[in-house]
């Protein structure tokens, strides 16, 4: 790919998340930073602050894992499509230009959110997630498996309402114990596209 670099050695490149198509942020790569970014699949810059090469999630975690990159007409700017994993910017929010994370799960992101806020408020008396979150991480789990069972059983039945109602137990405990285990959907959702090849 012919890639015109500026006086610097630089080239704008544009990052865009491949699935939701937002604009996570803007970074610069010279031609090491282009080249590390296709050899490791994770997308490195060239920090003008630091003068050095800059893997993005370097100390955050949150890297940007290569989909493609594109030219532009005329060479000079590079579109990078990525998956994400965790928020983009160093403020915390998903992309540079936003001052809130956007569902991507929808309703169920507001689920994930709800459960970290009944975690954090440790109140086992007026909170069900509190509650079995006290209890420990094998509480949760075995709370998954009871549910899991409880679903098949239904699903080997005939009664729909009833397959629903235990489908919609086994996500929530489900969604519980990622978080009991430090993991979010964003993860699962991360490494079934990694198996998507
Ligand atoms: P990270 O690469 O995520 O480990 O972050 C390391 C440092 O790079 C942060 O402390 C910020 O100074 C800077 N940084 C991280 N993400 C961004 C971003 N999206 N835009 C600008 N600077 C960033
Ligand atoms: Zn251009
Ligand atoms: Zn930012
Ligand atoms: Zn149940």
């Amino acid at each position: 790919m012919t890639i015109k670099y500026d006086k610097n050695g630089l080239v704008p490149a544009i990052i865009q998340d491949a699935s939701t198509k937002q604009v996570l942020m803007l970074g610069y790569m010279n031609e090491e930073a282009y080249h590390k970014t296709i050899d490791s699949k994770l997308v490195t810059f060239f920090s003008r602050s630091k003068q050095r090469l800059w893997t993005k999630g370097e100390e955050s975690g949150n890297v940007l894992h290569l989909v493609d990159v594109k030219n532009d007409c005329d060479n000079d700017t590079l579109l990078v499509r990525v998956n994400p994993e965790g928020p983009t910017c160093h403020t915390g929010t998903d992309t540079c230009w936003s001052e809130e994370n956007r569902s991507q799960f929808g309703f169920f992101s507001e689920l994930e959110r709800i459960i970290d806020q009944r975690v954090a408020s440790k109140d086992t008396d007026n909170s069900y997630v509190a509650r079995l979150f006290s209890k420990g991480i094998n509480k949760v789990a075995q709370k998954v498996g009871e549910e899991a069972v409880e679903t098949v059983i239904e699903a080997m039945d005939t009664n729909d309402e009833l397959f629903i109602y235990e489908s919609a137990d086994l996500l929530f405990h489900y969604l519980m114990l990622l978080k009991a285990k430090g993991f979010s959907l964003k993860d699962i959702e991360n490494e079934l596209k990694s198996r998507h090849k």
